[in-house]
């Protein structure tokens, strides 16, 4: 089996969590790998478990005292503690309030699993979620901006306000008297046994529509395109998602609708690599002003400045601009400071050279300070590679 990771790490929590910041953590996680969403993705199914496992022992006061002392040793045959053995209906069994609101159902999972029904009152239907993408440039990155995404998704029905009805009216479904729900007797093995499922003349909803809205047909939603305007906030990074909340698909009849949830891609700057929060800019001198030193522009993301390069700069050496970099963001989106720019510095040996210029770097050469001494040897090694 294979090593067990960290459980802060699954949940991507710090050490100094909050109880209420593992849960929300958790809800995250569970979300994101819920069967639901990932239908026969093995891969998935493993990361839902690791996270319900995770949260098992860190949102208990105790276990996670235990695991925080003695880390994953302090787990085996701890009272309660299921070792990560639950299955997927122990997860839904003691977690399930953790998806309310989440948007899917989870008593239809629930009742998959146990085979048995659980009663509830007509349902609500939600609104798919909605999957966009924007490209943004570092400049954008550093200051946070606005984007508009077009995106062609289901909006209420202005004709009948999301009803589905042309008069608003709609009826009592006969067949379930309401509940959107049938429940039948059936024979088991046990012997009878009282069945329940959604009712299908009313897709679970317990209400009809007589007289349907011409311009939707009845479902109360229209496909029609539609411009979202996204905040980004400063510091993201490329491969996030970013929720926005209620611009998914509308729900038919007036139920929830889904999120938009947006990929954030990153264009390529001509002038920076990003790593992480910090910039790393590529700085080529040319051979006399690493010798005699000088002044050379070199560009930020707010602008050209001038650096001082010191006599007797190395290659290899870098240079740090404390603060010039990305903002750096926490999981929560909070700002806590800036990176820095790195400046790495080249020295460039020309390739190509003049008659002239030969004999001058001829000359040059039999000169006392130009070649290297042992102790330069070493330094320069040792700086650049640190051996
Ligand atoms: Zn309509
Ligand atoms: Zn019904």
């Amino acid at each position: 089996m294979a090593e067990k990771r960290d459980y802060y790490e699954v949940l991507e929590v710090p050490k100094t969590a909050t109880a209420e910041e593992i849960k929300k953590a958790y809800r995250k996680k569970a979300i994101q790998y819920h069967p639901d969403k990932n239908p026969g993705d093995k891969a998935a199914e493993e990361k839902f478990k690791e996270a319900a496992e995770a949260y098992e022992v860190l949102s208990d006061p105790q276990k996670r005292q235990r695991y925080d002392q003695f880390g994953m040793a302090g787990m085996q045959g701890a009272s309660g503690f299921s070792g990560g053995g639950m299955s997927m209906e122990d997860i839904f069994t003691h977690f399930g309030d953790i998806f309310q609101g989440a948007g899917f159902d989870l008593g239809d999972i629930g009742e998959m699993f146990m085979g048995g029904g659980r009663s509830r009152g007509p349902r609500q239907r939600r609104g798919s979620d909605l999957r966009g993408r924007v490209t943004l440039t570092l400049e954008e990155i550093a200051t946070g901006c606005e984007k508009k995404i077009k995106v062609r998704r289901l909006i209420e029905c202005k004709d009948c306000h999301g009803t589905g009805s042309a008069d608003g009216q709609t009826e009592t479904c006969p067949t379930c008297k309401g509940s959107g729900r049938v429940t039948r007797a059936q024979r088991g093995i046990f012997g009878m046994m009282q069945m329940q499922s959604e009712c299908e003349t009313c897709g679970g909803e317990g209400r009809i529509i007589r007289n349907k809205c011409p311009k939707c047909g009845g479902q109360g939603v229209v496909r029609a395109e539609d411009v979202i305007t996204v905040t980004i906030p400063a510091g993201v990074m490329g491969g996030m998602q970013l929720t926005v909340p209620g611009k998914g698909n509308a729900a038919p009849h007036g139920g929830v609708p889904g999120d938009l949830l947006v990929l954030i891609e990153e264009e390529e700057h001509k002038d920076f690599v990003r790593q992480e929060s910090d910039l790393i800019y590529n700085l080529l001198l040319d051979m006399p002003t690493a010798v005699l030193g000088g002044q050379v522009q070199i560009p930020t993301l707010t602008g050209d400045v001038k650096i001082t390069i010191t006599p007797g700069t190395q290659p290899g050496k870098v240079l740090r601009m404390r603060g010039k970099g990305l903002p750096r963001i926490d999981q929560y989106g909070r700002r806590y400071g800036e990176g820095d720019l790195l400046i790495n510095v080249g020295v460039y040996i020309p390739e190509k050279l003049s008659k002239d210029e030969r004999k001058l770097i001829e000359q040059l050469q039999s000169s006392p300070n130009i070649a290297p001494g042992a102790a330069d040897k070493k330094n320069f090694f040792r700086n650049l590679f640190g051996i």
